[in-house]
């Protein structure tokens, strides 16, 4: 027997890691349990960077979450003395009749956020990118990009700090009820926990009996290009970017550890089983993509990538968040992050460790609770 707990948090990714965290930081007893040693490259949070962002194209819902989101970032920089974010600001454009730009302007005005909105010509002389004529340009200071690898390692040495229990390369088997809570068997034994909290990323489908609803898999991949023009350094102030081209959503951020400049497309993906791990390049139609973008809107880039990964989304059916419980709590799960979720991480762990310290969800998630 591993032992007792309160909460088992099953899989440390960037939510399970963070949850850990604020588990104990508030003195819960909790364990949390890895089938990998994270941060690991099989799941959704690796990738060097993470795009934050504040004026949420995606609905003004989310924007005081991302606020909280950011002031927890900066509270785990400054008790683990580590930098997880880079400002670099975010450069957004698109057609005149973009969602990304009614969406960006409709968070904006709502939650009084700070939009600048440079002429094209400046933004040319400004920025190494080329925007066609007639597109609007909204320029996010405020944003930048977080570092998952080290923003998981900063959590877990937080949970460790506070007390929490960690096994990792540990595959967690079962869960059934047993008493008032749980009886967890895992690869090293079992363990008896009162709740069972599940962030279990892509492979939530697996956990679909207990509550979840499996989100659909999709193969992402991540480039990065050679820059001949130092003003992609993040040192010479590049920014960010984020561009709907009229067919398709393509991010990036500028080089800022010598790896090149990222580039990636947003919307697509192929769907996949969730230990699927073909991380063939060319494997699909995304580097066309990005290859294009490249050429067409950025300048001084290599005109092929130099670097290549693959990564996960689990998509919910509308694209939102999930998080959600049954049986009064006894088990509790963040799932269907759709692409957007790693720099909520902080305040969705925040929230569960909430959910489980009061018995409700607090009113700012709402919106993202009992949907299905
Ligand atoms: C290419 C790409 C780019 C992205 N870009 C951005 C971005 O710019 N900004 C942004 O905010 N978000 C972005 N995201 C989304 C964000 O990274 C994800 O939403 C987030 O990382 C998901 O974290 P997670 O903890 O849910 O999943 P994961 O990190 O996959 O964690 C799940 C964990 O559960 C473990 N696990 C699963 N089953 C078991 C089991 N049975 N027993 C034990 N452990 C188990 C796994 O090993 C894994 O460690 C991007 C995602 C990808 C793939």
């Amino acid at each position: 027997m591993i032992g007792s707990f309160e909460v088992v948090v099953v899989g440390l990714g960037a939510i399970g890691s963070q949850t850990l965290a604020a588990l104990a930081s508030r003195g819960i007893s909790a364990i949390g349990i890895d089938r990998y040693a994270p941060p690991h490259d099989r799941g959704s949070s690796h990738g060097r960077s993470r795009l934050i962002r504040f004026a949420y194209f995606e609905h003004p819902d989310y924007v005081p979450l991302v606020r909280r989101a950011m002031q927890l970032w900066s509270e785990l920089e400054r008790a683990t003395g580590r930098s997880l974010f880079v400002r670099t600001g975010l450069l957004q454009s698109g057609p005149p009749d973009s969602p990304l730009i009614a969406g960006i302007e409709a968070s904006a005005a709502m939650h009084g956020l700070e939009i600048e909105r440079p002429d094209r010509r400046e933004t040319e002389g400004r920025f190494p990118v080329v925007i066609p004529e007639g597109w609007p340009i909204l320029f996010e200071q405020d944003a930048g990009y977080l570092l998952p690898e080290l923003a998981i390692e900063a959590a877990l040495s937080v949970a460790r700090i506070h007390g929490a229990t960690l096994l990792t390369d540990c595959p967690v088997r079962q869960a059934v009820r047993r008493g008032g809570g749980w009886r967890v068997t895992t690869d090293r034994g079992e363990l008896q926990a009162e709740r069972l909290v599940l962030t279990v990323g892509p492979w939530t489908g697996a956990w679909h009996a207990l509550g979840p609803s499996p989100p659909t898999i999709l193969r992402k991949h991540l480039f990065w290009y050679g820059c001949r023009d130092d003003r992609w350094l993040v040192r010479s102030a590049a920014p960010s970017f984020l561009f709907d081209t009229g067919s398709a959503y393509l991010y990036g951020m500028p080089n800022g550890d010598g790896s090149g400049v990222k580039i990636a497309r947003h919307d697509g993906g192929v769907e996949v089983a969730p230990d699927d791990d073909d991380r063939r390049i060319g494997r699909d139609d995304e580097q066309r993509d990005a290859d294009e973008f490249a050429r067409r809107f950025l300048t001084g880039l290599s005109p092929a990538p130099i670097a290549h990964e693959i990564c996960r989304y689990s998509m919910s059916p509308d694209g939102d968040f999930r998080l959600g419980d049954r049986d009064d709590g006894r088990v509790v799960w963040v799932s269907g992050l759709s692409g957007h979720g790693f720099k909520f991480a902080t305040a969705l762990g925040e929230q569960v460790a909430m959910r489980i310290e009061t018995g409700a969800w607090h009113p700012s998630v709402r919106f993202l609770t009992a949907r299905d």
